[in-house]
């Protein structure tokens, strides 16, 4: 399966800064991103935001099963199925995709150049409620520090425990704002998720993210502080049970620990 015609400069509209639209232009880059998914002939492809199609030749080049793609620009979706009738397009806003109708018996793998102000909470829904069999994601650099942060430093918050409780993140590799056009004005990073075989089931999960809200509202206060706060009866013992010493502070916790913690305070907040 090969794109055709191959879109070139001209042939779209003016990128669209509200819908994040910095497009690669640099093939060697869009090909080593598409590499990182290791997407073997029949597999299940799903491309959030193909844009012009700078990711998208790339994985038809390695012949999936199928692809769907997800766009929100109708002029761009329009341009790329009259290029290739077989994409399975679902125009519309990604952030509303119903992820889990990603099943895990299809193995599907999932990549895109993300728009930077859908990165995080696209990725807080991916990993928590679809099943896949690996996601390649380019965000800001700032966001991937933020993704694979360890426990103890400022990058560390909400949504590295989070993630890092779904999936295992690497940062692969680093791309600068050159390569894009129109140019961003960070750097960008390219990320690999593949998910745990047990994530925490729905109950923990919602009480994980009670738990995350709670805490990293009030990060620079000591975990036994903020128990008390939200009116959490013998919230040193629990914290003590669990080998937490009640003056650490949120930053401190390991994702494994917050785990415990929440899966211990979910009868505190009813669910
Ligand atoms: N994949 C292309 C590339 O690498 O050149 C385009 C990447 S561009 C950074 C982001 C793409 O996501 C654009 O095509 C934009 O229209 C699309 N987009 C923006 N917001 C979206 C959303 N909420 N849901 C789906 N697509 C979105």
């Amino acid at each position: 399966m090969a794109l055709k015609p191959r879109p070139g400069p001209g042939r779209f509209a003016p990128a669209k800064r509200s819908l994040g639209q910095n497009f690669l232009i640099d093939a060697n880059i869009a090909r080593k991103i598409v590499d990182a998914l290791a997407i073997q002939p029949g597999d299940p492809v799903l491309e959030i935001g193909p844009g012009r199609g700078a990711l998208t030749r790339h994985i038809l080049e390695r012949s999936p099963g199928r692809l769907m793609v997800l766009e929100k620009d109708d002029q761009l979706a329009a341009t790329l199925i009259a290029a290739q009738p077989s994409i399975e397009l679902v125009a519309g806003d990604a952030l509303k995709f119903p992820w889990p109708e990603l099943t895990a018996e299809a193995g599907w793998k999932i990549v895109g150049n993300l728009p930077y102000n859908i990165a995080s909470p696209l990725i807080w829904d991916l990993v928590s409620q679809a099943r896949f069999a690996s996601a390649v994601f380019m965000v800001q650099l700032e966001v991937g520090q933020r993704l694979r942060a360890a426990s103890g430093g400022k990058e560390y918050g909400a949504l590295s425990v989070w993630v890092q409780s779904f999936a295992a993140v690497e940062l692969l590799f680093k791309v600068p704002p050159q390569v894009f056009s129109p140019q961003p004005k960070v750097t960008s990073a390219v990320m690999r998720f593949i998910l745990h075989p047990a994530p925490p089931e729905p109950d923990n999960a919602k009480a994980l993210a009670q738990t995350l809200k709670m805490c990293f509202q009030q990060r620079r206060k000591q975990l036994s502080t903020i128990l008390k706060s939200k009116s959490i009866v013998g919230g040193e013992g629990i914290l003590e049970g669990l080998g937490i010493h009640p003056s650490q502070r949120p930053e401190t916790l390991e994702p494994e620990r917050f785990q415990a913690l929440a899966n211990r305070l979910q009868k505190h907040f009813g669910s």
